[in-house]
């Protein structure tokens, strides 16, 4: 029999449920792909989604935990709220709390090929806009990423002005940080430290950036598009 008392335990736990699995509240937890591990061959191989989502990002939640416990200050913040005040907290927070947050970001920045969708008009309109073309949007990006020495990201984002720019950010930086020297709203990312290609692609950055846009989540790009909007 259902009563309201069961009616409201239910939606605390379907509640529970949803923070749990956005991986991005407290307690920190690692999200489970919303793919396959191999289902992004031959683009990005098993392997290597295997290690990155499971030994690297996993690595990035639980030193991002340890550190809730050694600051109190930490607990109960999103992961959101961290990276906009990260420069008040120390080197392993900034290093975990953009790792969790970036690696995050990409999984879902990420389909299948095939399964991914295309940009929307209203995002082609403001591609074309800031950078002429589609093509040249991902020339900028690839050479973004390529010219990013050492470890880190090439991000799409959206200004505080709401203009697209692509910027690259070192190590677990990302442009929702305090510290960025670029700061938006990103819409799409990819992973250019060596653990995200060197199986299959070893020294060939370029290459695997080349070779990476098949993958691409449009329809994800395109919401979170609208949203930045907003
Ligand atoms: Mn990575």
């Amino acid at each position: 029999m259902i009563n309201k008392l069961s009616v409201l335990a239910l939606a605390l736990f379907c509640a529970t449920v949803v923070m749990a699995t956005t991986g991005l509240a407290q307690p920190f937890a690692l999200p489970a792909l919303p793919y396959a591990n191999d289902a992004l061959e031959p683009y990005m191989d098993k392997l290597t989604v295997d290690i990155h989502h499971g030994l690297h990002h996993q690595g990035y939640v639980n030193n991002l935990n340890a550190q809730v416990k050694t600051f109190p200050k930490l607990e109960g913040m999103t992961l959101e709220a961290i990276m906009a005040k990260v420069s008040t907290f120390n080197a392993a927070v900034r290093g975990n709390g953009g790792g969790h947050y970036n690696h995050d970001f990409f999984w879902k920045s990420m389909a299948p090929a095939g399964k991914g969708g295309e940009p929307s008009a209203e995002l082609i309109s403001a591609i074309n806009y800031a950078f002429g073309s589609l093509g040249e949007l991902k020339k900028q990006f690839n050479q973004a990423g390529l010219t990013r020495l050492g470890s880190g990201w090439a991000w799409l984002i959206v200004t505080p002005e709401k203009k697209l720019a692509i910027t690259a950010t070192a190590n677990q930086d990302n442009p929702l940080m305090d510290i960025a020297e670029v700061k938006g709203t990103p819409i799409l990312v990819v992973d250019v430290w060596e653990h995200a290609y060197y199986l299959s692609y070893q020294n060939r950055r370029a290459s695997f950036l080349n070779q990476w846009w098949p993958l691409v989540n449009w329809n994800e790009v395109n919401s979170r598009f609208a949203k930045a909007l907003r």
